[in-house]
């Protein structure tokens, strides 16, 4: 006999990704059909098609203005089981209540590394090449050659520690070794042979490894382990004129104590992507700090970023279908 899934589905989802998803699932016999949100974002889906759904697609374009409206069928939902989510970040609110209720979460990890670590390693290239000094004397077209003492110093062997060595912390780690960079991976689990890491080392050692580390990203999860974990202490266990790159989540450093570090010269410069309120409210001193570089939580930006999250999406499906293992699969904190 025939069984049928509903997927709740944004009203932007593209007839070929539909038609993708029916395929699948005539492939096992199971009708499939998309339940879009309505057009309205202020609208609700109407309740005898909130019943229809057992599955979930939060997907990129949904959050530009339909969020409460997703949010608001997924919790009337009685029927669903499962929400595969274009986040990367296990720590959106939704996750933990929906797991609380026996729902199934998978997210997108894995997917933007590439250009997470490459926009991570630029920020690091323009702090190691005097790019904040040349983009503001350009503005006052003046010629300032970075000479003598201020001439930038090789990064060959200076040290950058990664906190979170996973997919984009790896990348990053790839990246750096191609420079010439000495690179510390910390991560709870062991090193593996693949890793691009000259050392490793497990979280209980970052503060013993920070004064030899001239660079400090942070690409790790937000967890009750992280939050915070970069402290006034650990910034200053930094070595003097040492830079920290945030591309992970802003709440994982204290914010205020890192503007200290930065204005009282401790500290030579940061690259911050995250920060622990956005947007970035407009008083905040790191706007105008000359020694900051800072982009919106964007650095994942790409053109190729919907097309990997639904192909990984599909692939997920026809694992869920067939009762096999899904990717990428959350657990409840224990
Ligand atoms: P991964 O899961 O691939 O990597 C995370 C790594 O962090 C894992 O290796 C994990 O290893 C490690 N980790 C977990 N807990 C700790 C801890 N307490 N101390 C040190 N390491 C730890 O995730 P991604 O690389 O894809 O993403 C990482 C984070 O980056 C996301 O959780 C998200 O918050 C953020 N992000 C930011 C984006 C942006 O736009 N700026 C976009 C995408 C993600 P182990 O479990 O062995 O410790």
């Amino acid at each position: 006999m025939t069984t049928k899934k509903g997927i709740l589905v944004s009203p932007n989802l593209s007839l070929v990704a539909e038609d993708a998803l029916v395929v699948a699932g005539e492939n096992v016999d199971v009708d499939v059909h998309c339940i879009r949100l309505p057009v309205d974002p202020e609208a609700r889906l109407a309740a005898e098609d909130v019943e229809k759904i057992d599955l979930a697609f939060f997907s990129q374009d949904i959050p530009r203005g339909y969020g409460r409206s997703f949010f608001s069928a997924v919790r009337r939902a009685p029927n669903i089981r499962w929400m595969h989510a274009f986040n990367a970040g296990t720590d959106h609110p939704l996750f933990a209540e929906l797991l609380a209720k026996g729902i199934r979460i998978s997210i997108s990890t894995g997917l933007t590394a590439v250009p997470i670590a490459q926009t991570a390693i630029t920020g690091l290239l323009m702090f190691a090449r005097g790019f904040p000094h040349f983009l503001d004397a350009q503005r006052r077209h003046s010629w300032e050659p970075q000479i003598g003492a201020r001439q930038p110093q090789d990064l060959e062997h200076q040290t950058l520690c990664i906190v979170g060595l996973g997919g984009i912390g790896s990348e990053l780690a790839r990246l750096a070794l191609g420079l010439g960079m000495n690179v510390i991976g910390i991560r709870r689990s062991p090193q593996r042979g693949e890793d691009p890491v000259d050392e490793m080392y497990p979280p209980h050692a970052l503060a013993e490894v920070l004064p030899r580390c001239q660079w400090l990203a942070l690409t790790c999860p937000l967890t009750e382990e992280t939050r915070g974990l970069i402290d006034r202490d650990k910034l200053y266990s930094l070595p003097r004129g040492a830079h920290v790159i945030n591309v992970a989540r802003g709440e994982i450093v204290d914010e205020a104590a890192l503007i200290e570090a930065l204005n009282s010269g401790h500290l030579a410069g940061a690259y911050l992507d995250v920060f622990e309120k956005e947007p970035l409210p407009e008083a905040s001193p790191l706007w105008d700090m000359p020694n900051v570089i800072l982009s919106p939580h964007n650095s994942a930006a790409s053109s190729a970023n919907e097309r990997h999250m639904f192909g990984l999406f599909l692939d997920n499906f026809e694992k869920w279908l067939a009762d096999e293992p899904i990717r990428n699969e959350i657990k409840p904190a224990s």
